[in-house]
């Protein structure tokens, strides 16, 4: 990071913080997040982590998990922590307008902002950005960050069990986006003494039997696979999320599956949600998915693994992604 001393001086004295990232905060979100919060926190500042809509159960072990403030659910409260703030961080996500009515109620206050992030595509809305398009997660970053303040013999088990879940959960426990740095990032954590093993367990055997079902149904019934641009879709009607009683998360990596079919290069779930089509894509190569999704879906994310959202309902937002498929033939098929 730029002017880290400038940053490291403005950390010297107690301050209001206020920690945030996007909706539907993943375990990379909230693991950064709550990372940041026990390292903050021994520096004597009062330190908030607001949401803006509720994490899924598969985190809420996490230490910190219940002080978080959520939007959604407590709207009053998330506005006053943040108009009182000092400093914001904004983790794991790059433009205000991820974070909806928190983001509305950010915008305009010329309070010192902090972005720490990995996603392609910033925007420049912060006065300090600690920003890797390579690194693994936020939850890398945040140890980078802690290093950079030389600070590290603060971490403790708490700040390690939190970024071992980001790590873990956006490396896909370690498949995508590794790199020499992550594993030796990974063994100081492992050397706080935390339970990995633990951490795995909690993390990914924590499906309810319905969801599990729900895996069966979308493999089965709800798959369609096109070999001419080696693309598979998954989708899911509003009727599904009623009958299988989906909540936030249970709906996790079910996507990755169809990247498991042989010659497989493209993936896309698509939801259908309340208000809009939510489509999340994955890739593997150097087909941007980033790319797909900005350009076509008002969204974004990383080259391999994106998303954005369409207000075509679900027949028309499957229509418009076959429409496309055509563009992007070369880099499908494309050997990489
Ligand atoms: P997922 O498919 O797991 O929801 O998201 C994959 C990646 O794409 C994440 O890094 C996420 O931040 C990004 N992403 C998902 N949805 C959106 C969106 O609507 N807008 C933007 N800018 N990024 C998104
Ligand atoms: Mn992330």
């Amino acid at each position: 990071m730029e002017n880290i001393n400038e940053l490291r001086h403005l950390l010297q004295q107690p301050r209001n913080i206020v920690i945030t990232s996007h909706r539907n905060p993943d375990g990379d979100a909230i693991g950064s997040s709550l990372a940041l919060y026990h390292f903050l926190r021994k520096y004597d500042h009062q330190v908030q982590v607001v949401f803006p809509s509720e994490y899924p159960d598969f985190v809420a072990w996490l230490p910190g998990a219940p002080q978080i403030l959520i939007y959604d659910n407590d709207p009053q409260r998330s506005t006053e922590a943040v108009q009182a703030a000092d400093l914001i961080f904004c983790l794991d996500f790059n433009s205000l307008d991820r974070i909806d009515k928190l983001g509305e109620a950010i915008a305009p206050l010329d309070t010192t902002k902090v972005l720490i992030d990995h996603h392609l595509d910033p925007d420049y809305f912060a006065d300090y950005m600690l920003w890797r398009v390579g690194a693994s997660s936020t939850s890398e970053l945040i140890y980078d960050f802690m290093e950079q303040l030389e600070a590290l013999e603060h971490l403790d088990a708490s700040i390690g069990e939190c970024l071992f879940t980001g790590i873990l959960t956006d490396t896909g426990s370690f498949k995508y986006s590794t790199s020499p740095r992550l594993f030796r990032v990974v063994a100081d954590l492992l050397e706080l003494g935390i339970d990995d093993t633990k951490i795995q367990d909690l993390v990914f055997n924590s499906m309810r039997e319905k969801h599990l079902r729900l895996l069966g149904h979308c493999l089965k019934n709800r798959m369609e696979i096109i070999p001419e641009y080696r693309t598979g879709i998954i989708s899911l009607t509003r009727k599904d999320y009623e009958y299988f009683d989906i909540q936030r998360g249970d709906t996790e990596g079910i996507v990755n599956y169809l990247l498991k079919i042989k010659g497989i290069k493209m993936a896309a779930f698509i939801t259908e949600q309340p208000t809009i089509v939510k489509i999340s894509l994955r890739s593997k190569g150097e087909l941007s998915v980033e790319e797909i999704a900005r350009k076509h879906f008002k969204g974004g994310g990383h080259k391999n693994a994106a998303g954005g959202a369409s207000y075509k309902g679900l027949r028309g937002t499957i229509h418009q992604l076959k429409e496309i498929l055509p563009q992007y033939k070369e880099a499908i098929l494309n050997e990489d």
